[in-house]
Formats: structure tokens, sequence, C-alpha cells
């Protein structure tokens, strides 16, 4: 075993955090928490973790649910296409593999939403499989080791990485080993200010010797990420709220939120609110009110929520556009509604008196 991989183990075994799903192990636990951890971070994931478990506490259960049900626990993590994929995967599961997480990686790789990243994590924690799990800590670790200047995105060398890693890995532990690079990215080896005078690769590390720590991974500049004007219309009619359900194949997928939509060039707030709102729910209004915005930045774009109160003045319900269906809602039931965050903010902000 290489002298690094050693000391890597060494430093894991002192250092690594506490986490739910860390106390027992079992292939559910570790495929929830790999798919809620992608692109997000431990201390978010943990209380969503704590509340999934305790409400789909097996493979089966989760299968069963309601699609609403799996979205709602979701409600505020983000990416919810990895929702969506859990609980289809889960069906795959019961369906084709009597109810057990698969323990090899390559049939992981054929359920929903399981890319190499989370089947290797999956097969290494859960399964003692010699799997290296290579996500973006593990990767500006290992450039910084190897002192590799380049774009850590770029074509290529997310294999060359796990290439290095697979004859690297340890028989023994590869679950540990996979956690340990990403333990150690999160903690010393971190994107700014890297703690190299506490890190256990130090002896070993290329960017480390070359002074070259800030310029690795190669900094890249990535396109200016595009700005949308986008109305959400508030419309109560006898009592209840409109809202409209996004088509499962579009972002968002599954979630409800108020009818709306993106304002075209040249339009004004006030037409392209009335637009949209039929567009997405057949119900046609007037602007009564602006009640605000709301900012919200996506991974691909960033868009101004313009939020208006309106009237009802005809049209009946029915889904279009990126929507599937159509609801007048009760009050209360607005909390029990998986919703994406910008509608969440509205109804706090302005529906609760
Ligand atoms: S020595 Fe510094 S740059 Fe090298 S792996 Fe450790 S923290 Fe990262």
């Amino acid at each position: 075993m290489p002298r690094w991989v050693l000391a890597l183990l060494r430093w894991f075994n002192t250092h690594r955090r506490a986490m739910p799903w860390r106390d027992a192990p079992s292939p559910y636990a570790v495929w929830i928490s790999e798919m809620m951890l992608q692109q997000t971070q431990v201390e978010t994931v943990i209380p969503y973790f704590d509340r999934f478990i305790a409400r789909f506490p097996d493979v089966a259960t989760l299968a069963e649910a309601d699609q609403d049900a799996v979205l709602k626990l979701w409600e505020g993590l983000g990416y919810y296409s990895r929702a969506r994929s859990l609980h289809r995967a889960a069906q795959a599961i019961v369906g084709q593999h009597k109810g057990l997480v698969p323990d090899r990686y390559e049939t992981l790789l054929t359920l929903p939403g399981i890319g190499p990243y989370t089947a290797a994590a999956i097969a290494s924690i859960a399964f003692d499989q010699a799997t290296p799990s290579v996500d973006g800590n593990v990767l500006r670790v290992m450039s910084r080791f190897r002192g590799m200047r380049v774009d850590i995105k770029a074509a290529g060398v997310a294999d060359d990485i796990r290439s290095y890693l697979s004859k690297r890995i340890p028989r023994s532990s590869p679950g540990d080993f996979n956690q340990a690079l990403m333990e150690l990215g999160a903690l010393v080896c971190r994107p700014k200010n890297a703690l190299c005078e506490q890190c256990p690769l130090r002896p070993s590390c290329k960017a480390a010797q070359q002074h070259a720590v800030s310029e690795i991974p190669l900094k890249v500049a990535r396109a200016k990420v595009p700005h949308v004007d986008v109305l959400a219309l508030v419309v109560l009619h006898r009592g209840r709220y409109l809202l409209v359900k996004r088509k499962e194949t579009k972002m968002l997928g599954g979630l409800w939120e108020f009818p709306g939509g993106k304002r075209e060039p040249g339009e004004t707030l006030a037409a392209a609110a009335a637009r949209t709102c039929r567009e997405a729910s057949g119900v046609t209004v007037v602007p009564v009110k602006k009640l605000g915005i709301l900012n919200h930045a996506y991974s691909h774009f960033k868009i101004t929520l313009h939020v208006f109160e309106a009237a009802r003045t005809g049209g009946r319900i029915r889904g279009g556009g990126d929507y599937s269906s159509c609801e007048w809602v009760q009050p209360l039931a607005l909390a029990q509604r998986a919703m994406p965050i910008t509608a969440r903010r509205v109804v706090n902000r302005w529906l609760r008196s």
C-alpha cells in the first residue's frame, strides 16, 4: 500500500465526522445519503436524511410511496430530479432485484439517478468493492496531489484520476478510502485556503512542493449566467389558491407552484402576468397588485420572480406549457404541497397572515 494511502486512512480514522448514515451503513442508507449528497453539503443533508429514513425506512416503503410524498420530504434540498430518480429506482429494485440494493457497480449503474460516482460510492461503502468514487472534492485533491495543472471539468480528467485511483485503492478498506478522500477535500484540501500543514498527503503532494496550491485546479472563466424575468400569479378565488404542477420532464418536475412563466422581450410585466397565467392554467386574470420580487440563482441561470396578486376573470383550469395539471387549493393545504423554494418563499412572505 502506498505510504500516502496509509497516512490518509489513519487521518480518516481520527478525523471522520459523525454522520447518521455512517453509524450503521446499510446499503439503503448509503444509497439515500449519496443521492442527497450530490451537489449538497453534509450539514444540509443530515436533517433531510433523518426525516427521510424515519418516513421511508426501507426500499419497499419508498417504492410504494406517492411521488408527491417523496418530493415533499425533498422540498428545499434542490435538484429534484434526484428525488424522482430515487423513487423510480426504488420501484426498479423491488421489481427487478427482490427489494435488495444491488451489490455490483455495473448493476447499480443501470438504476435511475445513479452515475459512476454514486455507483462507486455505494459499491465501496456498502459492499467493499474496490471502485474509486470521483466527485468534485476528489478531483481537486488529486489534481493538486499529482500537480495536474488542468481544468478538472475538462474531458478525460475524471477518467484519468479514476484510473490512477483504481490502481491504488486498498482492497481491504475501499469505502474508507473513498470517504477519506472526500472528507479531506471538504475539511483540509479546501477550494480556498487549503490547510496543507494539517494534511496527511503533504509529504508527497506535488502542488504543496511546488507552492502551486492556489493555482491548481486551473480556474477557467465560465460563460456568464443568463438572467430571466419570471412571473408568478397569486390568484385567490372563492377562498382557494390556484396552483399548477410542473411536468415530470421539466426542471422542478412534479412540484407545485403559482402559475406564471417567463416574460418575453419587450413585454410589460402586467401583460406577461396575464399571458403566462392563461397559458399555464387556462385561467384568465387581471393583475391587481404587485406583491414584490424574489431573486434566486439556479445552477445555469438566475431569475427575478415578479409576484402579482391577480383576480380571476374567466377560463377553466387545465395544465399547459410546462405544467401537467392545475388545482384550486385550500390555504391550509399549501403547507402539504411539495413546492420549489421560490413558491415556498411566496407563501411564507405574502400568504401567511
Ligand atoms: S498538501 Fe495541501 S494541496 Fe496537497 S493534498 Fe494536502 S491540502 Fe491539498
